[in-house]
């Protein structure tokens, strides 16, 4: 398997770092928002060996390590590079830990390895703050799945959308100068 991955700036404390697993075969975002001390990473890598090497690329250029990762939705792209994250904070939606929980049942019958789950969940709305940043967590109940998450850094006014498109009028995005779709 060929992977490269690569961080783009986005704006001057956010990020998209893209994994292309054979030359574009398979390709995978995630987002990075820098706080002062730490980063907060919306989504892991495509899988483990991604996100190894993700991982190390932040760790190069930002001289900081990840903190927290919002998983943004259940599916495999989301979830199965978690294992080399597994000493940050995992957080996700209530629905996705059930969502999880049940994938791992059928993962441990058929002996394969289980997904990692979030170590916090949430109902509605997590924020997490700095002394000056803050990034706010939202879950509405659907979007692209029943679990999908959305977080807004209202900072620099950037809302990272997991892999849910934005439909106008449906989502207030008016005051939002940047959407990131992720992949
Ligand atoms: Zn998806």
């Amino acid at each position: 398997m060929e992977i490269d991955c690569k961080i783009e700036k986005i704006t001057t404390r956010t990020a998209i770092g893209r994994s292309i697993i054979d030359k574009g075969d398979k390709q995978a975002n995630l987002g990075v928002i820098e706080f002062n001390d730490y980063l907060i990473l919306i989504d892991p890598s495509p899988n483990e060996a991604a996100a190894k090497i993700m991982k190390s690329l932040l760790k190069e250029k930002y001289k900081k390590s990840v903190k927290y990762l919002l998983v943004s939705h259940y599916h495999w792209d989301h979830t199965f590079g978690l294992p080399p994250f597994s000493d940050s904070t995992i957080l996700g939606s209530e629905e996705l830990m059930k969502i999880l929980q049940e994938i791992n049942v059928n993962q441990r019958q058929q002996h394969k390895e289980v997904i990692v789950l979030p170590d916090i969940t949430f109902s509605e709305k997590l924020v997490i703050r700095d002394a000056s940043l803050a990034v706010e967590f939202y879950y509405y109940g659907g979007g692209h799945t029943k679990c999908s998450t959305f977080a807004y850094f209202p900072e620099e006014k950037v809302l990272f959308t997991g892999d849910s498109p934005m439909k106008k009028g449906k989502e207030n995005i008016s005051d939002n100068n940047v959407l990131l779709m992720i992949h």
